[in-house]
């Protein structure tokens, strides 16, 4: 019997090296060790000892298959196939994002359902620059699901002394790429849609795919257009402007009632008489404060949380540490939301 079973193992061991299946393997031993146990085992006297230890041996292997075949088949019913790891359904959280966003989620103002509200909201940042690199990589962080950013510049030298999302390596790169990098590199989990485009008249169609729009460019000329396109499309409108040592910023959303841009400023400053940040200067951590608050109103806006600057301006004075706030009124003779142009 040894060599019945020294010959069935080498045969498995021979299937093993073949890469056989295990149903061909017993295919082969079974007639093998049926001839063994017919030939060795039961020659003529079913009652000897002789018949009794091949009997034996082949119950104990007949009932050990069957044992390992029935756990086999219980442990497929017991673990169904794991279901292929999708993606999240959209506004639904991967377990690392909400470790990433559990001191949001901790605050009573924002909670699940604020973070959830940023993650399927959509928000226009129009310019990379001062402003809007402490925005951007803020809305990053904060966890906005889609994040637009319109700006046709390149990054240069002059621009990394306040322009904190892009890095020395980016001299020379647009600040639409280096920006979308830095935002990814920070929260793989946004969407960053790059506008690598001036923002004129063409963006209008822009606007309607966004919920928010957040306005750091640095010309008057952008201001005034940003303010009217985004009235015409009832999208509300953060924007904020810096110069030297001071900085403002409002919520204009006129179709829910406030003034625009417009209503506060009618009168587009002469060119050359409002000096831009390359002529007069700006205090570096000026756009980091200033952008920051954009990205906080931006947050207060998407979660509902505390009272927004809507019908409001806020004027902060770095050089004197003082920061003030005015109240604002619309005017019905607006040429943007006034009178018959209303939203
Ligand atoms: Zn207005």
């Amino acid at each position: 019997m040894i060599w019945a079973l020294v010959l069935c193992g080498a045969l498995w061991g021979l299937g093993s090296v073949m890469r056989a299946p295990a149903w061909q393997r017993w295919a082969v031993i079974g007639p093998v060790w049926g001839a063994a146990f017919f030939w060795f085992g039961v020659p003529g006297d079913l009652t000897s000892d002789n018949a009794r230890v091949w009997a034996l041996a082949t119950l104990i292997g007949v009932v050990w298959l069957g044992y390992r075949a029935a756990l086999t088949r219980l442990r497929a019913k017991a673990q169904p196939a794991p279901a292929p790891a999708a993606k999240p359904a959209p506004g639904a959280f991967a377990p690392e994002e909400l470790e990433r966003y559990a001191r949001h989620i901790l605050l009573r103002e924002i909670g699940g359902p604020g973070q959830k509200a940023m993650k399927t909201a959509r928000v226009l940042v129009i310019g990379a620059g001062g402003l809007g690199s402490p925005s951007l990589l803020y809305l990053a962080a904060a966890g906005v699901g889609t994040i637009g950013v319109v700006d046709d510049d390149v990054v240069d030298t002059s621009n990394l002394q306040r322009q904190v999302i892009h890095r020395s390596d980016a001299v020379g790169r647009p600040k639409v790429a280096s920006a979308a990098e830095a935002m990814a590199a920070l929260n793989p989990f946004v969407t960053v849609v790059q506008h690598r485009q001036r923002f004129d008249e063409s963006c209008a169609g822009l606007l309607a795919d966004y919920d928010l729009i957040l306005d750091g460019s640095d010309n008057f000329d952008t201001r005034y257009l940003v303010n009217r396109l985004a009235a015409k499309a009832g999208k509300p409108l953060i924007s904020a402007a810096i110069t030297q040592w001071e900085g403002q910023i409002s919520l204009y959303d006129p179709a829910h009632g406030t003034p625009c841009y417009e209503c506060i400023f009618p009168h587009r400053p002469a060119p050359g008489m409002v000096p831009t940040c390359a002529e007069a200067g700006v205090a570096a951590p000026l756009p980091g404060i200033v952008g920051s608050m954009m990205a906080m109103e931006a947050v207060k806006h998407l979660t509902g949380a505390g009272e927004g600057l809507r019908g409001r301006l806020m004027i902060y004075d770095a050089l004197y540490g003082e920061a003030r706030v005015i109240t604002l009124k619309r005017r019905e003779e607006c040429a943007v939301c006034g009178g018959g142009h209303a939203a």
